[in-house]
């Protein structure tokens, strides 16, 4: 194999187009950074993280890599092992323990095989693992074990993708990479692709890589930075091409009959309410699947969702069939957003009907003519285009919605190249059916049973104080996204930055808005929903108090108390209903009420009335939004006085007035209220947290109910 630098005859530096990121001093750092491993192995995960930092080459768990290493078995006994790339792991962030060791000679002995069922593939990839507990292998792995090169560096990159996607496309890519690069048809990966590659190899040894159409781009060498080298000196050579031919080129004319939405943040949140819901569906168990919803509207995709030719994009197929499992095949288009919202929820859902029509008939053609007896999967789309928009996707997680978001992005992209190119001709829907019912490929998606409130989006006001904490906390571990809220941006920076500890990033977000001011709620609300696609479950919890006699009672404090303990709560219900009733899916609102509802103390009037009356109109709901599904409850919490990191402000401010009344300090202060109660326990933050999942995971058909969190008071007791 040729060993010389690729870049020398590329001349890819000195264009500078893609990137070459390979350092010799970075290598020295990293080989030394995992010393109990063989250094050929260090080498392998620098370079695979240098392909899959960038996203125009490789995205989310996408694209693989791999090495040989002659090791030394047990008994001492040296053999060759194949260190592939884990399947689904990502590039970008890969470690030893994302790579397969597998013994080569066994597995290279398929390759005269005529044909290898799916199950007997997996079955022989995982008995030559050479450690029981790493991952399963990339369903590439019997690639890279018949190709003998040392080093094999796959990715599915836009620019090749560009011409491997054209009418045409062989030609162009011949004329773009020169003679070291083999072009092969479109092969079913697994058995046939790696026996197709290798054939093409055997054919000529000199080739530095192949590129399969549809597909993507491999390429090899006896080192990693040779391997390396080559990858983004293809690359760049494609970019170059492409860029070169399209540079004065329109990317098509844009619709006449388009006049942008008036208030497009309106729109566009409501859009998403719309989508969420009609896309929601019943699993066969029971369980009613939401999904979260991601926006991208970078000037290219607004641009692309208005052009005549926006439903032919949206129609014509994924890039290489690694995709299909995270955006499916095809999108939906939505070409305008109505003023009301009646006809938008009608727009939508006669977009997805036929979408889901198309996606059934296809699914029941394709397996009468393969005679596959396994069951459908949803029919739902995960992208829609839309018109004035960009990209909406969708996802069962959240971070599903973002995969499918960034696949989406480049997909767009590379078919606006491709189509001012010449013309994109995608895979052939035969093949995406083999590749998005593959058993393989499933496993990338397969996950641990669902989170009783996994889809749906949690807000919570007064999200920056100790309950909200505790509630945030019980909805996360729950798998709920939560959306904490507060006035206050220094009290809810500080419970994020708890939160963010205890759970991962994306499933967290904040926002401050004033409750008392119905409009900024609303706004809120709209931004809530652009960020993540709507509201299911609302927990008004921001409150205030203030300690007064009646008789020393200021009215303009009681009007302050009201402004946030009663308004506040009326508006961000009030705002909330719209949400619900778009996306038609229930939901349910748990207010924080207190104790002092039914058992009131003295000094305390604007804060127990003002909860009274929120109380009230809370219940009020529960008799008015049952006809949407919405469920109203309440929780009637008692001395929670949070910790040293978050305390309860409300304690901060009533507690040394009590404290002063009893004769106590802050220790015997909790103890007093321990031992009050009739269970002798200290009410946590933590305990409000449940008792909010639990109306929220709908275990009873429940509304209009108040559960006391207090230990046991007999005089509050709920009547
Ligand atoms: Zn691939």
């Amino acid at each position: 194999m040729d060993g010389g630098m690729p870049d020398a005859h590329c001349g890819i530096k000195e264009r500078g187009i893609l990137k070459n990121l390979f350092n010799e001093k970075e290598v020295q750092e990293f080989v030394a950074k995992y010393p109990t491993i063989p250094p050929e192995l260090a080498l392998r995960i620098y370079t695979s993280r240098l392909i899959g930092q960038d996203p125009d080459l490789v995205l989310h768990g996408g694209g693989n890599t791999s090495v040989k290493i002659r090791i030394k078995n047990i008994v001492g006994e040296e053999q060759e092992v194949l260190y592939v790339k884990g399947s689904g792991i990502d590039l970008a962030t890969i470690e030893p323990l994302g790579f397969v060791g597998l013994e080569l000679e066994p597995l290279r002995k398929l390759q005269n095989l005529k044909s290898l069922s799916d199950e007997e593939m997996e079955n022989q990839l995982l008995i030559h693992k050479v450690s029981f507990s790493s991952p399963s292998p990339s369903v590439e792995a019997l690639l890279h074990a018949f190709l003998p090169a040392r080093y094999i560096d796959h990715a599915h990159a836009d620019f090749i993708l560009v011409l491997a996607n054209q009418k045409g496309g062989e030609g162009c890519l011949k004329e773009a990479l020169g003679p070291k690069i083999a072009i092969i048809p479109y092969l079913t990966p697994g058995l046939p692709l790696a026996q197709g590659v290798r054939e093409r190899y055997e054919q000529n040894p000199g080739i530095e890589g192949v590129v399969v159409i549809h597909h993507g781009i491999f390429t090899f060498g006896e080192d990693a930075r040779t391997s390396y080298e080559r990858m983004i000196c293809y690359v760049g050579r494609a970019e170059e091409y492409v860029k070169a031919k399209t540079e004065k080129k329109v990317f098509g004319s844009l619709r006449k009959d388009w006049i942008p939405p008036e208030d497009l943040a309106s729109s566009l949140a409501r859009l998403n309410q719309t989508v969420r819901g009609v896309c929601a569906f019943r699993s066969p168990g029971g369980q009613l699947r939401r999904f979260y919803v991601e926006v991208r509207n970078k000037e290219e995709l607004v641009k692309a969702s208005i052009l005549q030719e926006a439903r032919i994009l949206c129609h014509s197929g994924v890039l290489t069939p690694d995709h299909v499992i995270r955006t499916k095949n095809l999108w939906a288009h939505i070409e305008r957003i109505p003023a009301e919202d009646a006809e938008l929820n009608q727009v939508v859902k006669e977009e997805v009907n036929a979408y889901t029509k198309v996606y059934d008939q296809n699914f029941f053609e394709q397996a009468k003519v393969k005679s596959f007896a396994r069951e459908k999967l949803d029919p739902c789309p995960r992208i829609f285009l839309v018109a004035g928009v960009g990209i909406v996707a969708l996802g069962f997680t959240r971070k599903e919605a973002r995969v499918a978001a960034d696949i989406a992005e480049h997909t767009l992209h590379v078919k606006l190249l491709a189509n001012a190119l010449g013309k994109y001709d995608p895979i052939v829907k035969s093949h995406i059916f083999d590749m998005e019912y593959w058993s393989l490929q499933q496993k990338k998606l397969a996950r641990t049973s669902l989170s009783p409130l996994q889809g749906q989006v949690a807000v919570i006001t007064g999200g920056g104080g100790a309950i909200g904490l505790g509630i945030a906390d019980r909805l996360l571990a729950a798998g709920a996204v939560v959306v904490i809220s507060d006035i206050n941006e220094e009290s809810l920076r500080k419970v994020y930055s708890v939160l963010a500890e205890r759970y991962e990033g994306g499933l967290i977000e904040n926002i401050i808005f004033d409750v008392t001011d119905y409009r900024a709620v609303e706004k809120a609300f709209q931004e809530i929903s652009r960020r993540l696609g709507g509201i299911d479950i609302l927990v008004p919890t921001a409150g205030v108090a203030h300690v007064a006699k009646v008789e020393d009672l200021d009215p303009e404090k009681l009007e302050q108390v009201i402004a946030v303990n009663l308004k506040g709560t009326f508006h961000v219900i009030k705002a909330s209903i719209p949400i619900f009733r778009r996306q038609g899916t229930g939901g349910n609102i748990v207010v924080v009420s207190s104790k002092n509802v039914f058992d009131p103390g003295a000094a305390f009037g604007a804060y127990s009335a003002s909860k009274a009356a929120a109380h009230q109109i809370s219940k009020i709901a529960a008799l008015e939004l049952a006809e949407l599904g919405v469920r109203v409850n309440l929780v009637n919490p008692d001395a929670i006085f949070g910790d040293e990191e978050v305390p309860s402000k409300l304690w901060e401010l009533v507690g040394p007035e009590r404290m002063k009344s009893r004769g106590l300090d802050p220790q015997g202060l909790r103890e007093y209220y321990r031992q009050r109660n009739l269970l002798k326990v200290q009410v946590t933050a933590e305990h409000v947290g449940n008792a909010v999942v639990f109306f929220a995971s709908e275990g009873t058909p429940t509304t209009g109910a108040t559960l006391p969190v207090d230990g046991g008071i007999p005089a509050a007791f709920p009547r």
